[in-house]
């Protein structure tokens, strides 16, 4: 096979070409025909996987914890999986915090700047604030009340509820392992059958995959730089210390954080992780949303990387939902930079404040486009900081938001081939593997 017919670089080649396009439309003032005729390309990609995303978790896990046939097994696994995810999320924000205290981007913005961004985003602070304050009215416990759906259907109907999801897989997962081996095994077969249904789905939509990230980068493009792409560059002018702060910390924790892990706690060789893993990265980056990444992630865990079904299909979609590292260390990079560019000195433990609110932000945060940014509300109210100041960042949240998604990514298949590491259910890595281990007709 020739490089360039490989998936990953024909992904990577749809991403340049898309920028490229869409720096050009902005200039040529093509933006209305790319919106009416390339983004909606992207969108209807990014629906397909999301269409197969409930399925997929659902066959998948219910079909993994039966065949634990142990719910002590279950119980280890799920403790062990969660202590980590809480753990590298803490480590993610104290590299976050370390970072943003060593360069303190928000004190070199000019305060005229300052101003006219909070002039500029008010409307859509507000239309941020609006979202936060349902989440703030809620009690300590809401999050585990919001666990439990009242209804199978209405939690399968909405993305946004995969937790809901992967609670009612658990539990009927656990009753199909209390109801004797030969009848159950009649569901569970329907079942695998189809979970290979959906893999199937999962590759023939791979493979519109280069076009897809094409429309969707020409739109981000298109959507940041507007008609006026030098007001974009001033903007980014302004705010590229403050990125690069916040590249700076994703990259220490994708780079060092979760290699270093991997390497003390796995047999796995790095070069074969990032290999592995590299086409669902690049589609975190194109899509902005763990939640459609996701089918993706279980597939290149599962076929790629050597991740037993049983624990890809417990550990991913519970860490797509819970674990977000590089959200959390987003949140507390900016909410440090907002705090420092309005002249607000955070004392120590104003910094372990933002530690614990950001672990627990980021748990809350939903796995799709711009999530991240509506929970950095609940940081700064935790450390008194105006609200308003998140104007500042908003212009170029869409830019980090890809970058960010592509660690949560990363750290869900990093958590997963640890788990499964110690669990020995780490086969044997295949990295350029493109099919699936199920029968396919006439293989
Ligand atoms: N877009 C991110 C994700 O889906 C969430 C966020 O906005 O930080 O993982």
């Amino acid at each position: 096979m020739k490089w360039y017919q490989k998936l990953h670089w024909k992904i990577i080649i749809g991403m340049g070409l898309g920028i490229a396009y869409g720096f050009l439309s902005s200039a040529l003032g093509l933006n209305k025909f790319t919106m009416d005729w390339i983004s909606p390309w992207g969108t209807i990609f990014i629906n397909m996987l999301k269409l197969i995303a409930v399925p997929l978790v659902l066959t998948s896990l219910v079909v993994g914890v039966a065949s634990l046939s142990d719910i002590r097994k279950l119980s280890r696994i799920g403790g062990k999986t969660i202590a980590i995810y809480l753990g590298t999320t803490a480590i993610a924000v104290s590299i976050g915090l370390a970072v943003v205290n060593l360069f303190q981007p928000g004190k070199s913005m000019p305060e005229e700047i300052t101003n006219r961004l909070q002039a500029s985003y008010a409307a859509n602070v507000e239309s941020s604030q609006s979202g936060v304050a349902t989440v703030k009215k809620a009690g300590p416990l809401q999050p585990i009340v919001e666990m439990v759906p009242q209804n199978l259907f209405e939690a399968a109907a909405d993305n946004r509820s995969m937790l809901q999801i992967v609670f009612c897989a658990i539990l009927i997962g656990i009753a199909l392992i209390q109801i004797e081996g030969s009848r159950s095994k009649q569901l569970v077969n329907i079942l695998e059958i189809a979970n290979d249904v959906v893999l199937v789905t999962v590759d023939m939509i791979m493979k519109l995959a280069p076009y897809g990230v094409f429309a969707l980068l020409a739109n981000t493009i298109v959507s940041v730089a507007g008609d006026n792409p030098s007001e974009a560059a001033e903007l980014l002018k302004a705010l590229g210390f403050y990125c690069f702060v916040v590249v700076l910390g994703l990259g220490l924790h994708a780079f060092v954080t979760f290699p270093t892990m991997i390497k003390l706690l796995t047999p796995m060789n790095l070069r074969t992780f990032f290999k592995g893993i590299g086409p669902a990265q690049l589609l975190a980056f194109s899509t902005s949303s763990s939640g459609a990444t996701l089918p993706v992630t279980m597939e290149r865990c599962e076929n790629n990387l050597g991740v037993s079904e049983e624990v890809s299909s417990f550990v991913l979609p519970l860490g797509t939902t819970i674990n977000m590292d590089g959200t959390a260390l987003y949140q507390a990079v900016a909410a440090c930079f907002i705090a420092q560019a309005t002249g607000f000195d955070l004392t120590f433990g104003d910094q372990l404040t933002i530690i614990f609110t950001a672990v627990l932000a980021s748990v809350g945060t939903v796995a799709v486009p711009g999530a991240g940014i509506v929970m950095l509300l609940i940081v700064l109210e935790a450390i008194g900081v105006p609200s308003a100041g998140l104007a500042l960042v908003l212009g170029v949240d869409r830019i980090l938001d890809m970058i960010r998604t592509t660690v949560n990514v990363t750290g869900d298949a990093a958590v997963s081939v640890i788990i499964a590491s110690g669990e020995n259910q780490l086969g044997e890595p295949d990295v350029d593997s493109p099919e699936p281990d199920f029968k396919m007709k006439g293989s």
